[in-house]
């Protein structure tokens, strides 16, 4: 099926307690690109970079099979970037910069050939500009998945506000969560959020997993305990091209496939933070992928007789 892909494509300069980076590729529709080409084919990218963005970074995109007509290249421009440092927790992180550069005036054409893409990712982005992209789909996709950040909720709410009521999943951090309903617990959170209008909620709770709501029901996934996280960055987006990947993957949007379809996230998002930036999601094979979803899945298996 085909999936319709958003978000910023940037350049990232990255510190952890392990190490530090120069400028480096990143962005949310990066993440998501790649980690989705894992599991389905028919993936379109709409956004924007400045003629200081590699040609070898699009030529990579290419490679995974993902389509770049509605990346904008805005000559004499620069790209979107961004700066993180980590704590030591490498839970936690500072923003350092953001520099919107070429997406300040950024108007989001999608081509005509993708108006009617079945699955819609609204990664990261400016919440105007995202709903720019709902405005231009003529069929309504079978399901719209939304991230955003805390970014958005300081500087952009009542814009933010609006898309949130128009999609079917937000995927938010713990942290983002309790920001945008108010609540510290994370189910009172939740039964807020999803009154805004998603009817589906992912809260990611980075190594501590990430849950899953729906009406009363709640799924949790682990993350995967690893032996050495060396960057988190993109961790949530590799996540959720994971899980919009296998959704189109399967044309099958039930509660019970999106349970599947978190661990696919999961498992994603485990090689992601093995690396710097898209490093270790970049040239996977089929194998390494599956292998890592087998992990999960002998982590959380055990036998129990109910009485
Ligand atoms: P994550 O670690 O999953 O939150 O994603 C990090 C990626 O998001 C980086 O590659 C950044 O380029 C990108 N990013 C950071 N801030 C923003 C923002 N305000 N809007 C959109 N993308 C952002």
């Amino acid at each position: 099926m085909s999936l319709l892909v958003i978000g910023t494509v940037a350049f990232d300069a990255i510190e952890t307690p392990f190490g530090k980076t120069d400028k480096i590729i990143g962005g949310a529709a990066t993440y998501i690109g790649l980690s989705a080409s894992y599991f389905t084919k028919n993936i379109n990218m709409v956004s924007v970079v400045g003629d200081d963005f590699p040609a070898d970074g699009i030529a990579n995109f290419h490679k995974h099979g993902i389509n770049t007509d509605g990346l904008q290249v805005k000559q004499g421009e620069k790209s979107f970037f961004w700066s993180g440092k980590y704590h030591n927790d490498m839970n936690t992180r500072d923003t350092l910069a953001t520099e919107l550069n070429v997406l300040a005036d950024f108007d989001p054409v999608v081509p005509a050939a993708y108006q009617d893409c079945e699955y819609l990712m609204l990664g990261n982005l400016m919440p105007k500009l995202q709903m720019r992209v709902l405005d231009q789909m003529t069929t309504r996709p079978k399901l719209i998945v939304m991230d955003t950040m805390n970014f958005w909720m300081e500087t952009a709410w009542d814009d933010m506000m609006k898309v949130i009521a128009r999609v079917d999943v937000l995927s938010v951090n713990d942290e983002e969560a309790r920001q945008l309903s108010g609540e510290y617990s994370l189910v009172k959170a939740a039964q807020k959020i999803m009154a805004m209008g998603p009817k589906f909620l992912i809260i990611k709770k980075g190594e501590h997993g990430a849950l899953l709501f729906h009406k009363d029901q709640i799924f949790f996934a682990p993350a995967l305990p690893l032996e050495d996280v060396f960057d988190p960055t993109g961790a949530g987006d590799t996540f959720a091209g994971g899980f919009i990947g296998h959704i189109a993957a399967t044309n099958d949007a039930s509660f019970e496939n999106m349970k599947r379809a978190i661990i696919y996230g999961s498992a994603m998002a485990s090689y992601c933070v093995e690396k710097f930036g898209t490093e270790r999601i970049i040239g996977l094979t089929a194998e390494e992928v599956e292998d890592r979803v087998k992990q999960f899945v002998d982590l959380v298996q055990f036998d129990m007789t109910l009485v």
